[in-house]
Formats: C-alpha cells, sequence, structure tokens
C-alpha cells in the first residue's frame, strides 16, 4: 500500500516580486512503513516538499494522493482534520512552547484533539519514557538540551499515533553522537509501530542509516536510491544485496515489514 503518491507535483511561490519555482515535474511514491530519507543542498526544495507532505501547503499543479485519497483538492478544514490525525511533525520551525514543561509539551497536540487532561498527561508520560526522557518530564525546555529536546519533540510527533512522521532535519544542530541516537530512535519507531518515516536531513551519513535516499536539487528529484545498510539494524532485506541500488518507484519489497512489532 501506497502511503504518499505525488504526481508531477510543481509548487511556485507567487509571494515575492519573482516568482520561485520551488518544485517541478516531482514524482514520488512512499510505500507503507518505510523509512526515507530526502537530501539535497540549501534551497533546492527540501522543506517546501515536506509542507506539502504534511498538507501545510498545497502544490501549484499536480496531484498529491495519501492514503489513496486526492487531498491536492481537499479543503483547509479536511486538511486539518488529516493532519492532526495522520501526521506527527518533527519540524524546526514549531519549537518547543518555552512556557510549557517538557510534559506539557507532548500534551499538546492532545489538547488540540480533545483528549481528557487526566489520559493526557499518561499517554505524554508514556511517549516521554519511550524517548527516555520520562524522567525530564516536568523540566522546562531550557533546561534540555539540544538532543533532548528533538527527543521530546519526537514523543510529542507520536502522541495522536500518526501513521506518518515527517522530520524537516531533526538532526540539524545536534553534534554526531546526538544525531545518531535521533535516527536511531526514528528507526526504532519505524521498526515497532510500523510508522512511515521520511527525514530530510544534509548529512549522508545519516541518510545512510534509512532505507531509501532521494536526492533534491534545484527542485527536482534527481535520484531515488534504496540504501544497503539496513540488515545493520537487525531488520530483514528483502532486497537481493547484489541488485543495483536503484529501484522503481513502486517496488514495495524493500520497504520494512510491518510486523516487527
Ligand atoms: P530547502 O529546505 O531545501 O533549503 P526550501 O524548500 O526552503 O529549500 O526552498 C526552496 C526554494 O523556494 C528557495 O529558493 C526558497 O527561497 C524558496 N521559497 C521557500 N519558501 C518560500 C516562500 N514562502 N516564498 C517564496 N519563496 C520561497
Ligand atoms: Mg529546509
Amino acid at each position: 500500500m501506497n502511503v504518499i503518491e505525488l504526481k508531477d507535483i510543481g509548487k511556485t511561490f507567487t509571494d515575492r516580486d519573482e516568482p520561485t519555482k520551488a518544485l517541478e515535474n516531482v514524482n514520488l511514491t512512499i510505500a507503507s512503513g518505510e523509512f526515507i530519507a530526502i537530501i539535497g543542498p540549501s534551497g533546492s526544495g527540501k522543506t517546501t516538499l515536506m509542507n506539502l507532505l504534511g498538507l501545510l501547503d498545497s502544490p501549484s499543479s499536480g496531484q498529491y494522493l495519501l492514503d489513496g485519497e486526492v487531498v491536492s483538492s481537499f479543503k483547509d478544514r479536511q486538511l486539518a482534520k488529516l493532519r492532526r490525525h495522520k501526521i506527527g511533525f518533527v519540524f524546526q520551525s514549531f519549537n518547543l512552547l518555552t512556557r510549557l514543561s517538557v510534559v506539557g509539551n507532548v500534551e499538546l497536540p492532545l489538547v488540540y484533539a480533545g483528549v481528557g487532561s487526566k489520559q493526557r498527561r499518561q499517554r505524554a508520560i508514556e511517549l516521554l519514557g519511550l524517548v527516555g526522557l520520562a524522567d525530564h518530564a516536568n523540566f522546562r525546555p531550557n533546561q534540555i538540551s539540544g538532543g533532548q529536546t528533538q527527543r521530546v519533540a519526537i514523543a510529542r510527533a507520536l502522541a495522536n499515533h500518526p501513521s506518518l512522521i515527517l522530520a524537516d532535519e531533526p538532526t540539524g544542530n545536534l553534534d554526531t553522537k546526538a544525531s545518531n541516537a535521533i535516527i536511531e530512535e526514528l528507526r526504532r519507531l519505524n521498526r515497532e509501530t510500523g510508522a512511515t518515516i521520511v527525514v530530510v536531513t544534509h548529512n549522508p551519513e545519516i541518510a545512510d542509516q534509512t532505507d531509501r535516499t532521494v536526492t533534491v536539487r534545484d527542485g527536482h528529484i534527481v535520484s531515488d536510491e534504496a540504501n544497503r545498510h539496513q540488515s545493520d539494524h537487525g531488520q530483514a532485506n528483502t532486497a537481493d544485496p547484489h541488485r543495483p541500488a536503484r529501484r522503481p518507484s513502486l517496488d514495495m519489497t524493500a520497504g520494512p515489514s510491518r510486523s516487527a512489532k
């Protein structure tokens, strides 16, 4: 089953003097349960692409199917509902709120979803446990490290049991050790919850740890390749190791099994 199908997507921003073509002729298919990296130079269109995937913005042309539904024609209210229920964001622009505790931040999506306070707290503590931060629940965001902040952001993204997790440069300001910890965290979640994960990074070593790397340049997808090292993570790699790395976009065999739980 394909979670995401982008068909000939274009995005042109017209809010500046000169229109900016941020994406052009983008075709991308992501199967359920895949863990995929998007790389590319600064300004190449990665964040624009993530905003489209996350229904935070709409394409100028082309079609977006999310779980088989043509969402590119949906109205704002329908999009907001889908976002709340299906998608977890780990975006740099969605920073933790400093006036709330760590656990309060993780609870936020549940507040919007109308979950009662007691249940909310319980779920948030459980999520913090999942990312190894249960003992930091009552800290303030300014009392934890950058790596811990990203782990809190991951916990918050998981609050509504999203089937799709979008992370835009979640390791952006982190050192190698903290970056690896974040990617391992995402990998584990991918394996344990079966969630589809798309992570933007400028670091090829980080991208290597995912199943598949899509490279964006000047608004185009210029390469789309399966990564070789999935077995390092104990993941059954159904791909033949001698098989060429490039795979057609509809090939679903390289996606991790959903039954790993
Ligand atoms: P990346 O995340 O790969 O660094 P972006 O997706 O942020 O790249 O940007 C792609 C291109 O679109 C850049 O040229 C950027 O300046 C432009 N862009 C992004 N957002 C807007 C916007 N809201 N208005 C006008 N241009 C934009
Ligand atoms: Mg960006």
